[in-house]
């Protein structure tokens, strides 16, 4: 996936007062914007418009709902590129800890330490892993794996040695498996998650290799980040000026030749 090409410069035909961005980043950020409401906002020149230009800077936290849910959607998609082909859940024992957070730590190390273990035995095996936590807070471990096959009493045996702990779910990824519903079931409690923000990890090979992006299409430099959210931040320092899209989520201010405010 790679970005369009940035030049001739393309207009969003989509204008606004400062006032009207600012309000319509208010009741509905991702209007103007963005819909994290703890982002800031980036102000640089870019080369490709010619101008000072900004955009929002989402917080990407997992505690943040509209930041979670993206990220938990950009996930699901890259995973479903990877095409995992097992489930394998992995539970701790929780008579064995003192408490959930000592469960964590006692125990997150052990899954690729259960991995390589298998490996030795089945070959390559890759996997992305995700915390999630029952009712009561203690962690388990969700693993989509890709893989050969494996019987399900090596994994148990295996991780029974590691942690002690007995029970281990392994099933076939089935035809109507969506990574974004197991992900979401998994991911959007984690923001009650809050010694860690590790939520996933994943091997080496697991995800295919990607393009890599064009770097800075649109020839951005000066960059300095404000801690106001954009409609605000823009609200506060331009008032009376009127601001034009130029990119996806990229504004400036609009000049003479280029098309009046849509409101
Ligand atoms: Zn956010």
């Amino acid at each position: 996936m790679s970005l369009p090409a940035p030049t001739p410069p393309k207009y969003i035909q989509r204008t606004h007062q400062a006032r009207s961005l600012h309000m319509a980043t208010e009741a509905a950020p991702n209007l103007a914007f963005t819909d994290c409401w703890n982002s800031q906002t980036l102000e640089c020149y870019s080369s490709v418009f010619e101008r000072t230009v900004w955009m929002a800077l989402r917080c990407n936290q997992w505690a943040c709902k509209p930041c979670a849910r993206r990220k938990i959607s950009l996930l699901a998609r890259r995973v479903n590129d990877a095409k995992p082909n097992r489930l394998l859940t992995l539970t701790i024992d929780p008579s064995l800890w003192p408490d959930p957070r000592a469960a964590f730590d006692g125990t997150r190390r052990l899954v690729s330490e259960l991995i390589r273990a298998l490996r030795k035995q089945f070959g390559e095996i890759e996997y992305l892993r995700v915390t999630e936590l029952t009712s009561r807070g203690w962690p388990h471990y969700h693993l989509l794996v890709r893989s050969p096959y494996i019987p399900h009493a090596v994994v148990k045996r295996l991780w029974n040695q590691l942690t002690g702990a007995i029970i281990v779910d392994l099933q076939p990824v089935r035809n109507k498996f969506q990574c974004y519903t197991y992900l979401v079931k998994y991911l959007s409690k984690m923001h009650r998650l809050e010694w860690t923000n590790r939520h996933v990890s994943f091997s080496k090979q697991f995800f295919p290799p990607t393009e890599p992006l064009e770097e800075n299409p649109y020839g951005l430099k000066d960059k300095v980040i404000m801690e106001a959210r954009p409609g605000k931040y823009l609200f506060a320092a331009y008032r009376n000026c009127i601001f034009i899209e130029l990119a996806h989520g990229l504004w400036g201010l609009k000049r003479h030749d280029e098309p009046e405010p849509d409101q």
